[in-house]
């Protein structure tokens, strides 16, 4: 498989924090990449890195075989870069706006308008409006079309959806998939753990390291345990008294359950144990994995 992205143990430091700790990555031709972590992870870091605005400490980095370091004006032509919720000019409308990103690369809106008219479409109605007055939803679909405007080969967009209403972010996420069957390599971040799985592979990152590479599936079938849910009319007793079992080994909310895994699976052992501290209406029952469970596992929080 080609390789598009070649990452070779990127080191970042700002002053005392380690943002980027020794990060090795490969992202093949016409991959749909994302990065997952929470908040800190270091995915901003590496997008500024990989996009030419920032020097690591230590390592490398090529992008279709050329030095981003080295040779950073010729990669800026080729990569589409979307740096998170602040890159468009609000006072300017959706169109000068478009306008202005295609004059930076040389082009126009005329010339690659087969390349965004599917995202465009949306905005058509409001192309006078000023992008400050968009939707969360639509300026993302604005800031993709700004990305694209000059037919790069690569797309890097920092968290996209992150403050977009579900319906936005499942379009969005449709979007990716179109332009991912075009031949578009992409390298997408995310702090939401459902948007893992419509990669076709991702790194789980934690405070400046990769902990796991790997496609959705295998990540998921790589949980080595029986995950269980757990609920009762008192969930935060619950999971106080869940965490003081010695039959449980982890545990943590879940959306309105608690997710836990047993040391030994006891099950009747640990119902006794929490009628016995007073816990009603408990129910309990196996539950799928989901990459949330995989990244809180290997966090083991
Ligand atoms: P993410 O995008 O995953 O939230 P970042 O790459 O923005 O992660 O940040 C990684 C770490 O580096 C965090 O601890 C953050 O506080 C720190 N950091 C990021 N940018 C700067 C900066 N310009 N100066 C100092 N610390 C920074
Ligand atoms: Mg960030």
């Amino acid at each position: 498989m080609d390789k598009m992205i070649v990452v070779e143990k990127i080191t970042k430091h700002y002053e005392q924090v380690e943002a980027l700790s020794n990060i090795s990555l490969t992202i093949n031709k016409g991959e749909l990449f994302g990065l997952v972590g929470p908040d800190g992870a270091g995915k901003s870091t590496l997008f500024r890195i990989l996009a030419t605005l920032l020097l690591p400490d230590k390592g490398k980095a090529w992008i279709n075989g050329v030095d981003v370091v080295k040779h950073y004006k010729k990669i800026r032509s080729s990569i589409g870069y979307m740096p998170g919720r602040f890159s468009l000019y609000q006072d300017l409308s959706v169109e000068e706006n478009l306008n202005f990103y295609a004059s930076v690369f040389g082009t126009t809106l005329e010339e690659n308008y087969a390349l965004i008219e599917d995202i465009y479409r949306y905005l058509l109605p409001f192309k006078e409006r000023k992008a400050g007055k968009l939707s969360g939803g639509m300026k993302q679909k604005l800031a993709l079309c700004c990305a694209l405007i000059h037919a790069p080969s690569i797309l890097f967009l920092d968290e996209p959806t992150t403050g977009v209403d579900p319906t936005s972010r499942q379009e969005f996420w449709e979007t990716l998939s179109k332009l991912k069957e075009k031949g578009m390599t992409i390298l997408v971040s995310t702090p939401y753990m459902d948007e893992a799985v419509l990669c076709d592979r991702i790194a789980l990152m934690q405070e400046g390291q990769l902990m796991k590479v790997d496609t959705p599936q295998q990540i998921i079938d790589q949980f080595d345990k029986a995950l269980w849910k757990v609920s009762a009319k008192n969930m935060y007793g619950l999971l106080k008294d869940m965490r003081l079992s010695p039959l449980v080994e982890q545990c943590y909310t879940f959306g309105q359950y608690l997710h836990f895994t047993f040391v030994q699976e006891e099950l009747d052992a640990l119902v006794a144990y929490l009628k016995q501290k007073g816990h009603q209406e408990i129910e309990i029952a196996p539950t799928a994995v989901t990459i949330e469970d995989c990244y809180l596992q290997l966090t083991d929080v």
